[in-house]
């Protein structure tokens, strides 16, 4: 799509604002896309006349093409609609917390039920009861069980001949009896949605007064996830949604169909049949899978979107130079926080992922990518501009003023020293900036 939407601006010639012309032009592209993407239409309806208000009339960024401007509006907004924040799921509530688990047979519901358990398990070292209610299939609750005892936690003995509320009412009495933190109550599902399993649902939801009601639903599910999640969250009142196989080839359309009418939080994807294929949701990632941008392609040209090119080219003179000094530091902290922090950037590189635990400890995280930023924020324009005027008394005002120590101000000076070498080095024409720096 990126492309597609370049091109076509290419054979435009650059103005300072987009006009609705060009928009409209880009907006059949990026409507393409999204429906290709599974997006229901009513969705996409909402979601382009969303961008149009957004794009026309915006001021192109000097060094950046109109092309590449709509692509990056497109992709905030879509990440704004998906939610910006992770939501986790609540357990804020008295114990035994009920999460009721509602959605379509096939779902994904129980697996996903052990799969939560078992991070609310080993993670959050509560203590959890299962509880299958779904008395239509006679396989259903044994599959529990049998899940149960894989990822090491209680399910509720089977008694047969009780109905979903009754289950559900024993299941509650049974966590209270035995101190449980949390019990998940794994529904029936049907094929389509009907009224009596909507029906069986609230009553078990009115019996339980469950703190989380999730809806399970298979990313793959296209143009029907609108009228699911619809149905599900007028009839029950869901708290946030599950969204499975997303391994799956699809494009994430679902996300955002469901995202869009429910207004609920999508709190967790599935990836997977394994009992730890379970991950938080990241809104930019599903953007990109929508946007059919591939991950590396999208890394680039977030990075060219965000950095001021003619910020890029100061620095490159700088480099020659060899006067790269804390104010320039500051400015490259700063786009590194505009394109999700180094970890974000470097978890998008294939094969870095698995070197998660190293990117840990490598303190690239964004607290400390603010902390920085405030530790040169706290200096006079000299000091950044010469910053060997530093000395202790002044480190101590700087720590002080940032709510910092002294070891953290001499920590960002070092780093700045072993920076502007590195740059010199590479000023002859290598590539720059913090990653290349840093990535050692
Ligand atoms: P339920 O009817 O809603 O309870 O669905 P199940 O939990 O029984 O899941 C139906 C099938 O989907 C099973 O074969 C699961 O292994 C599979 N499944 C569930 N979640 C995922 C997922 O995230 N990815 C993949 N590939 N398969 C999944
Ligand atoms: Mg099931």
């Amino acid at each position: 799509l990126s492309e597609k939407l370049s091109g076509i601006f290419d054979t435009l010639t650059r103005r300072g604002a987009l006009t609705e012309a060009d928009v409209n032009v880009a907006l059949r592209e990026v409507r393409r896309a999204l429906l290709e993407a599974d997006v229901a239409l009513e969705v996409v309806r909402s979601f382009t006349d969303k961008v149009k208000a957004a794009a026309v009339g915006a001021n192109v960024v000097k060094s950046v093409t109109p092309g590449q401007m709509v692509v990056k509006i497109v992709h905030d907004q879509l990440v704004e609609m998906l939610g910006t924040e992770a939501v986790p799921i609540s357990l804020d509530s008295l114990p035994p917390v009920a999460i009721l688990m509602v959605g379509l047979q096939g779902s994904g519901k129980t697996t996903t039920t052990a799969k939560i358990a078992r991070r609310l398990t080993d993670k959050e070292k509560r203590k959890v009861l299962l509880a299958s209610l779904d008395t239509r299939r006679p396989a259903a609750m044994e599959q529990l069980a049998v899940l149960a005892k894989q990822v090491g936690v209680d399910a509720l003995p089977i008694v047969a001949g009780q109905s979903a509320v009754q289950i559900a009412r024993r299941a509650m009495e049974a966590a209270r009896l035995g101190g449980y933190d949390v019990v998940m109550l794994d529904t029936a599902g049907r094929v389509t949605i009907d009224e009596a399993l909507m029906a069986e649902v609230a009553q078990v939801k009115a019996a339980t007064d469950p703190h989380e009601v999730l809806l399970v639903a298979d990313s793959l599910t296209g143009q029907d996830a609108v009228n699911t999640a619809r149905a599900f969250d007028s009839r029950l009142g869901v708290t946030g949604i599950v969204l499975t196989r997303m391994d799956g080839d699809g494009r994430g359309g679902a996300a955002l169909s469901m995202r869009a009418v429910t207004g609920k939080p999508i709190k967790l994807v599935g990836t997977g049949e394994k009992i730890d294929a379970l991950e938080d949701f990241h809104p930019r990632r599903v953007a990109n899978r929508i946007l059919g941008m591939g991950d590396i392609v999208s890394l680039v040209e977030k990075a060219s979107e965000t950095l001021d090119a003619e910020k890029a080219l100061r620095m490159a003179e700088k480099m020659r130079k060899g006067s790269f000094d804390l104010n320039d530091l500051r400015d490259q902290i700063s786009q590194m926080e505009r394109i999700g922090g180094m970890k974000g950037v470097l978890g998008m590189m294939p094969g870095v992922a698995k070197m998660k635990n190293q990117l840990d400890n490598a303190n690239l995280d964004d607290r400390v990518l603010k902390r920085q930023k405030a530790i040169i924020d706290s200096m006079t324009p000299q000091e950044r501009r010469a910053p060997d005027v530093l000395k202790a008394s002044r480190k101590k005002r700087i720590a002080a003023g940032s709510g910092t120590r002294v070891e953290d101000v001499n920590r960002l000076l070092k780093m700045h020293r072993q920076m502007a070498d590195v740059m010199k080095a590479m000023g002859k024409g290598g590539r720059g900036g913090i990653a290349g720096a840093l990535g050692n």
